[in-house]
């Protein structure tokens, strides 16, 4: 009777959904009844999860078809190219309906709704619930977009190149304009785009609180600003990747079955010494050029350090299947000291082996953080969206990264580094003095990654002081009902 229950709304995308999977588990082995509605495409990851003794249930909803005009074999956004985001961005309000169902028939206490989702705070509202958001980013990206939109300071500049700091932070953030406005290569879409994030502040600001896939003494700073003096509701639960290590199945099924058989990819690095392998992966969404694909080839083999690369086979990839892109003869030349993964990796097992020494990373918040969790320097590659803040958490504020350079917010067909600064950026991270000490200071954190979801732990409280909230919400609604 007073236990709660909890529904979780997450976007069909990989790196929304491993995190809420994540939260669902955490939540449950507190005590929490935890139901997903899932969308296609990832009911299989929750029902592996639920096969291997996770209790937790599911809904799953599907695009309305005589109404979608999103593509059936459409599963996920990894799937989705620039073109399609308006029909997928269509697609996703038809769900309101259907998640209004649910909502009134099985009345939870609370909706845990992704921020793509910004009608669910009326939904919620609608029958009574305390809507949270759930972005999926750290407390450095929701100050620095807050201070982005109020500010402006894009406009002050004069040209691409042109540096500006956001104001008001805790620490001098630089950017370029071409790293923090949005670029879509039609005009439709860059609108649309724009109505909808507008939509997803205002629905933020309605809702009852954010969630935060963090920890404090990662970013107390901005932790403190986001809710001090920005004056949100937030709570840091995280790392959630931390919070459930539900043993090996957990880990093996990680939004996507990998395509490399994981168990001689762990002997391979196993052969390695500490240290002495970089890993090289750009998340679920990102595509890069051909061309940038032979420079990323180029600049890992110049670099003369080990490696693991991640090549996604993407939408509007078709080259993938030709390989223009590999240099004539690389794998081959490269067979003692490198491995190229062609699909979906297993990352985590990946990140947490003592041989890895470094991550070449877009700069996803789960990568981020699943690096900082590894305790291994990085390189930073952001391509778009909010990870461009998250990049200038690991450089500048954490000081446990050297950025690539990057400095356009695109994300299909990204190019634009040459392997110089791609050799130099891995260089610094892995060898000398520079490097030791960013593998030093990221091995204290974590260090503090671990401390904080330990009982009594900053995450582990703040965790408990939202349950104790949201309990006393539902005492004092039986309250009003009874009288
Ligand atoms: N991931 C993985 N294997 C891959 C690529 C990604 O396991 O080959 C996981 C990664 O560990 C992370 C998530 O997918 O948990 C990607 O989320 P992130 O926020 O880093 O980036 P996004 O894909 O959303 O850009």
């Amino acid at each position: 009777m007073n236990q709660l229950h909890v529904f979780f709304f997450p976007l069909l995308a990989p790196g929304h959904m491993i995190p809420t999977l994540d939260m669902a588990k955490l939540f449950i082995s507190r005590g929490v009844k935890t139901t997903i509605i899932a969308t296609p495409g990832f009911d299989k990851l929750i029902e592996n999860a639920r096969e291997s003794g996770c209790d937790i249930g599911m809904h799953v909803l599907k695009f309305p078809p005589e109404k979608s005009e999103l593509p059936d074999e459409i599963k996920s956004l990894d799937q989705i190219s620039d073109d399609l985001i308006p029909m997928f961005a269509k697609a996703l309000e038809l769900l309101q309906e259907p998640v209004e169902k649910l909502l009134e028939e099985f009345h939870p206490d609370c909706l845990v709704a992704d921020m793509f989702f910004p009608w669910a705070v009326d939904s919620a509202a609608k029958f009574d619930i305390p809507r949270l958001v759930f972005h999926g980013t750290c407390y450095l990206s929701l100050c620095s977009s807050e201070h982005m939109r109020i500010y402006e300071p894009f406009k002050n500049v004069s040209s691409d190149s042109e540096q500006f700091v956001l104001p008001d932070l805790p620490h001098e953030l630089k950017f370029t304009r071409p790293q923090v406005v949005f670029h879509f290569d039609q005009e439709e879409i860059q609108n649309d785009f724009t109505k909808q994030l507008i939509r997803i502040q205002e629905s933020e600001t309605r809702s009852y609180g954010v969630l935060v896939n963090s920890f404090y003494e990662l970013e107390p700073d901005y932790a403190d600003h986001y809710r001090k003096v920005l004056r949100r509701k937030a709570w840091h639960i995280g790392p959630l990747l931390l919070c459930n290590k539900g043993g090996e199945e957990y880990k093996a099924q990680r939004g996507k079955e990998s395509a490399i058989d994981e168990d001689e990819c762990l002997e391979w690095l196993n052969s390695k010494d500490p240290n002495s392998v970089v890993y090289v992966c750009f998340g679920s969404l990102a595509t890069f050029t051909e061309k940038q694909l032979h420079e990323i080839a180029n600049g890992l083999d110049i670099s003369g350090q080990k490696f693991i690369w991640v090549v996604r086979k993407g939408k509007n990839q078709e080259e993938d299947e030709t390989e223009n892109w590999l240099p004539e003869g690389f794998e081959e030349r490269t067979k003692d000291k490198g491995l190229i993964i062609r699909g979906w990796a297993p990352q985590l097992s990946i990140l947490e082996n003592k041989a890895v020494g470094g991550f070449v990373t877009h700069c996803g918040w789960n990568s981020t953080l699943e690096g900082v969790c590894s305790g291994v320097p990085m390189v930073t590659w952001p391509i778009f969206a909010e990870q461009f803040f998250n990049e200038k958490l690991v450089t500048d504020v954490l000081r446990i990264g050297v950025s690539v350079g990057n400095k356009q917010w695109k994300r299909m067909g990204s190019e634009g580094i040459e392997r110089e600064a791609i050799d130099t950026a891995i260089r610094r991270i892995m060898e000398g003095e520079e490097g030791a000490e960013m593998r030093r200071r990221a091995q204290e954190y974590k260090e503090k990654a671990r401390k904080a979801v330990e009982e009594d732990g900053s995450s582990y409280t703040d965790l408990n002081a939202l349950f104790e909230e949201l309990s006393a919400i539902k005492v004092g609604q039986r309250d009003n009902r009874d009288k």
